[in-house]
């Protein structure tokens, strides 16, 4: 199966984000560490049906955030990422 079949929006990651963040997330503007393209956390790739959430860019496939939940924890990596402006 491509990995495609099983992308969403980053639109799917609200719910989660909005656990850690107070605001509005899906609007949240993202710089990719890997190509430097700038676009609203909603409109980059999710991924949701794995043991993480995954957000990579949309035009160079770059992990950007990374969501785990172990337990009552909720750990957010965002290595991929150059800044989140909120
Ligand atoms: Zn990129």
């Amino acid at each position: 199966m491509d990995d495609r079949a099983l992308m969403v929006d980053g639109n799917a990651l609200a719910g989660e984000l909005s656990e850690v963040f107070s605001q509005e997330m899906t609007m949240a503007r993202v710089a990719c560490g890997g190509c430097g393209a700038v676009e609203q956390l909603g409109a980059d790739h999710a991924y949701i049906q794995a043991p993480g959430m995954v957000l990579r860019c949309l035009h160079c496939d770059q992990v950007l955030l990374v969501m785990t939940r172990t337990g009552d924890r909720l750990r957010v990596s965002l290595t991929g990422t150059r800044w989140m402006d909120l």
